[in-house]
């Protein structure tokens, strides 16, 4: 009989496929029982409306079976069939098959060989996808309401061949002989029960029909009867075969959300992300309407070792009516929410749809847009009705959320400042929170909380950088703000401050950071007048305390906002201190420098002392400018220049 060929274009098409370095081999098989599943739909549906009776959704299934020694796979479907022109047409032309994408993908790209396997390889190109690992594919089969059986074969890329056969019932066996292995490739593998057990359950665990498999078990083997009861034997154990289903079917995300417990959603979580910690929030949604879709989402109660890391890649598992059609899909989630895992399973999505197909979606996008707003208006119920819970959750996630605001010029700030909270020097009500007044979670507040506390004349949102609470509660900068009974938020990661400055107000109140040089407090008219004189009289010797300084700092001020410490060090323009360190821990090879004030406590003894100083022992001043300087420093959790000769200055002091 003579062979046919494929259409022009498909037999390039095929012989790239058949010849794919792809390494994603595998998907064949869940092509085919995708295949078969669809086969079984149409039957079932049009039984439905033809009203044929004797027909249940249990009698349909799809079948595997191996056969080592043939090295055959076959899957069996009693779906609807097809008949010599079905076969002819829907198996004869490979550019038909899957979605027009496919084609114009190829028709746009004079492609190298190479991005053309590409191409094939993210598409999975449906039932082609067999000649991947297979030297010869069979198919035989029988549509329903038909009493004759076609048998189409085809080695591949030279043609394929039609003819009539016999076959029982309804339906389609494909036959794959499976090719010999390679150095490269161990096709033999697809013979293997774990192996397509383990397909089954990671691409196709809930396709509607049962898919089915010979599997062998073991059991005890009976001693025969009448034997003398020896009580030293061995157990002995038998091999015996039984259909086994592979596959769970229903999807738990297809179940009633009122029949299920957290057990149950906790449980699928953890098998299925391999987390040990169950998740501090479940989100399942189901969408009806113009974009049908259902959602699992979860937020893990536990960052991800690898979190933090290059390595971690977001994304959601992406289901076409149940079948896996991408493991992660990226564009599901905005990076500031890439903790967040689980699935997304949507009718409207094709199953061979490829990764950058998928990124102009706009259904997808849709999707994502809908889920972003869902996450968001979770979080913040979380963060309203239970605090520890919510505080925990930042613990792990927070940073990812302030990498978010500063990300992209703080393009999506306004999408994110809402989730932020922060240690605060507000003390919550001692009755209502006895337990943990100090450090516990009510201690993290959000800006909204912060604002509406804001004193009448206040103008700003204070906060203070530092490494930890405790040092920070330390800082002599924050003394002036508490004795006002101003609020103040503690910052302690590396990213808070540039997060800040991307955020720049909230609710139209800037941020200041309690080492900015000028935190432009309230004064009264006096207070002002006073500090503007004491200014004019010590100009000569600031002036004096700079120069000999050495350009270490732009400035050397009076300075009102210190109560008990006698300096501190403060910065000028956008750089602070705190930023200077975290941008010189960068490996960069340009060192940045922050504008630095010395600020001296300008009712402190010691401007008696350098006043002094300056009119009676000029060198004198100059060693103490550096030790004042390089006690500011030590404030900062920064180390002076030159340690030694700090150490040996104080010590010549102690000695005097
Ligand atoms: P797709 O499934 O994306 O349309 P395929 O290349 O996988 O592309 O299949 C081409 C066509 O062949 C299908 O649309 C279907 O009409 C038919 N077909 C494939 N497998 C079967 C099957 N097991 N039973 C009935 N028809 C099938």
């Amino acid at each position: 009989m003579a062979k046919k060929q494929f259409k022009a274009e498909s037999k390039r098409l095929l012989d790239l496929m058949i010849n794919s370095i792809y390494t994603h081999k595998e998907i064949f098989l869940r092509e085919l029982i995708s295949n078969a599943s669809d086969a079984i739909d149409k039957l079932y549906y049009r039984s439905l409306q033809d009203g044929i009776s004797g027909m249940n959704r249990e009698d349909f299934s799809i079948r595997i079976d191996t056969d080592k020694d043939a090295r055959t796979l076959t899957i069996t479907d009693n779906g609807i069939g097809m008949t010599k022109e079905e076969l002819e047409k829907n198996l004869g032309t490979i550019a038909r098959s899957g979605s027009l994408d496919f084609k114009s993908a190829m028709d746009g790209a004079e492609n190298s060989a190479e991005e053309t396997i590409d191409i094939i390889g993210q598409f999975g190109v449906g039932f082609y996808s067999a000649f991947m690992v297979s030297e010869q594919v069979t198919v035989l089969s029988k549509a329903f309401g038909s009493d004759e059986a076609w048998q189409w074969e085809s080695k591949g890329a030279d043609g394929y061949t039609v003819k009539e056969a016999e076959k029982e019932g309804h339906g389609t066996i494909i036959t794959l002989v499976i090719k010999p292995d390679t150095e490269d490739e161990r096709y033999t593998e697809f013979l293997e029960e774990y192996r397509i057990r383990s397909l089954v359950r990671k691409y196709s665990d809930y396709i509607r029909y049962p898919i089915q498999m010979m599997v062998e078990k073991s059991r005890l083997k009976e001693s025969p009867e009448g034997a003398a009861e020896d009580e030293n034997k061995q157990p002995e154990y038998e091999t015996y075969m039984e259909l086994e289903t592979l596959n769970s079917m229903v999807p738990l995300w297809k179940k009633q959300k009122s029949s299920l417990t957290d057990e149950d959603y906790n449980r699928f979580y953890k098998e299925k992300y391999y987390d040990m910690t169950d998740p501090v929030k479940v989100i399942h949604t189901n969408v009806e309407g113009v974009l049908s879709y259902t959602a699992l989402l979860f937020i893990p109660g536990q960052a991800p070792y690898d979190y933090y890391s290059k390595d971690f890649e977001k994304g959601l598992q992406l289901y076409s009516s149940g079948v896996m059609i991408m493991e992660k899909c990226p564009d599901l989630l905005p990076d500031y929410f890439s903790f967040v895992r689980g699935l997304v399973d949507s009718q409207d999505l094709s199953l061979n749809i490829s990764r950058e197909m998928l990124q102009h979606d706009r259904q997808l996008k849709a999707i994502a847009q809908r889920l972003e707003k869902k996450i968001k208006s979770e979080l913040l119920e979380l963060l309203n009705k239970d605090r520890e819970k919510y505080a925990a959750f930042f613990k792990n996630f927070g940073l990812q959320l302030k990498y978010g605001v500063y990300e992209g010029f703080g393009m999506n700030k306004d999408k994110i400042q809402d989730l932020l909270i922060y240690y605060s020097t507000f003390e919550p009500e001692a009755e209502e929170n006895a337990d943990n007044a100090k450090a516990g979670p009510s201690r993290m507040v959000t800006l909204a909380e912060y604002v509406s506390r804001m004193k009448p004349e206040q103008k700003y949102i204070y906060y203070a950088v530092g490494e930890s609470i405790e040092k920070i509660d330390k800082m002599p900068q924050t003394e002036v703000l508490k004795d006002k009974g101003y609020e103040i938020l503690y910052m302690t990661e590396d990213v808070d401050e540039f997060a800040i400055q991307m955020l720049r107000e909230f609710d139209g109140k800037e941020f200041r950071s309690v080492s900015s040089d000028d935190l432009e407090l309230e004064e009264t008219e006096d207070e002002k007048e006073a500090a503007k004189k004491q200014e004019e009289e010590s100009k000569d010797l600031l002036e004096f305390l700079k120069e000999s300084l050495e350009g270490k700092v732009t400035e050397v001020k009076l300075s009102q906002r210190l109560k008990s410490h006698p300096v501190c060090l403060t910065a000028k323009g956008g750089l602070s201190i705190e930023m200077e360190k975290v941008l010189n821990a960068m490996p960069i090879d340009e060192k940045v420098k922050a504008e630095r004030v010395l600020e001296i406590n300008a009712g402190h003894k010691i401007v008696d002392t350098l006043n002094r100083l300056y009119k009676e022992d000029k060198e004198k001043l100059k060693v103490y400018a550096s030790i004042l300087y390089d006690q500011a420093l030590l404030i900062e959790g920064l180390t002076p220049e030159d340690p030694v000769a700090f150490a040996a200055a104080v010590c010549d002091l102690m000695t005097e």
